[in-house]
């Protein structure tokens, strides 16, 4: 349930219709912007009654919201969420480009990966460290190594880095040293893990679950939002359907859909989506074309002898040619890369 104030309301107008709130034993989330002024109540709003805010001062009208997510919600925020990482900004007018290998190899592999992105103009370095693979034999990544080897290459290229997170533990390891928490699709409900990253303030990519609806990323997200870190990404990465010819199916009208439910800002992984490299180039076009805020791409400098997802990571070269048509995309969209 949400309360739109009055443009001209008194500021003690504005208390009384808070403090009615925490008296009904709910919690008050203020949203304030130039044209706007919104109080949302969260918790159980089932028995709170519209007719005795409506007649409060100050008051403009009473929208009950339908949806289980409400900090993620529109309503509750009608402005785009631009989320600071390290000075750059997910959200604004510039697209954030997010691309590097899916493992950490080895320190040679990841610095020459990170240098040859940045050339192209990405504005962060992905890679994984601690990975979550299907099997338990697969290569499982080089864990806190690989984490040195990353902030290596941060170091050479300035680049902010996004590191999935698997499990609470390492947490604070994290926390000191990695710009940009991702939380993979595999643990998109694993809710003691959100509720963890809720506790931080540093940015958190969540990716969609394999077989999650909008409404359940959302709430998702809304876990981390609860626990007060407002620093929410979300990333579209394919969902499990019947076609077999791609590992996932990229549900491009999520973008416009989430865009329209949600104020958080939302990129699109064409690698994981069709895991086939050479759909990333036209799958990232359709995404800034939906006007998706972003892009998570896989690039590896040796594609066939990748530990990790070879089959959907394209060269150095390829994704310069992929980042070259996205400029000329990003134009029309009154974007900046
Ligand atoms: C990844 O980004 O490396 C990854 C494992 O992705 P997802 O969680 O989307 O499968
Ligand atoms: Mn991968």
């Amino acid at each position: 349930m949400i309360i739109v104030m009055r443009a001209d309301v008194e500021p003690q107008d504005v208390d009384s219709v808070k403090s009615k709130i925490q008296e009904l034993g709910l919690e008050v989330y203020e949203s304030k912007g130039i044209n706007y002024h919104i109080i949302g109540l969260i918790g159980d709003t089932s028995h709170v009654d519209d007719e005795s805010f409506k007649t409060m001062r100050g008051v403009e009208k009473v929208i009950h919201v339908q949806e289980p997510f409400k900090r993620a919600s529109r309503v509750f925020h009608p402005e785009n969420s631009v989320i600071n990482v390290n000075g750059t900004s997910i959200g604004g007018e510039k697209l954030a480009v997010i691309a590097g290998p899916c493992s950490v190899e080895s320190k040679a592999q990841i610095t020459e990966i990170a240098v040859e992105v940045k050339k192209a103009g990405a504005g962060f370095l992905r890679g994984g460290a601690f990975k979550p693979r299907t099997s338990p034999y697969s290569f499982q990544g080089l864990k806190e190594e690989g984490l040195e080897y990353l902030k290596y290459a941060k170091e050479i290229t300035q680049l902010p880095i996004v590191v999935e997170l698997m499990s609470a533990d390492k947490l604070e390891l994290f926390e000191e040293h990695v710009d940009v928490i991702q939380i993979g699709a595999r643990n998109m409900q694993n809710f003691d893990l959100l509720r963890a990253v809720g506790q931080t303030r540093k940015p958190v990519l969540l990716k969609r679950g394999l077989s999650a609806t909008i409404e359940e990323f959302l709430t998702a997200a809304e876990y981390i939002l609860a626990g007060g870190n407002e620093n929410v990404i979300l990333c579209e990465r394919g969902i499990r359907t019947f076609e077999t010819y791609t590992r996932n199916t990229l549900d491009i009208s999520a973008v416009p859909v989430i865009k329209k439910l949600s104020h958080l800002p939302v990129i699109v992984d064409p690698s994981h989506a069709s895991g086939i490299w050479w759909m990333v180039e036209p799958l990232a076009m359709a995404a800034i074309a939906v006007g998706a805020d972003g892009l998570m791409i896989e690039v590896h400098n040796d594609p066939k002898n990748a530990l990790c997802d070879g089959n959907q990571s394209i060269t150095p070269e390829n994704f310069r040619h992929l980042m070259d048509r996205i400029k000329d995309l990003a134009k029309i969209q009154n974007r900046k890369i």
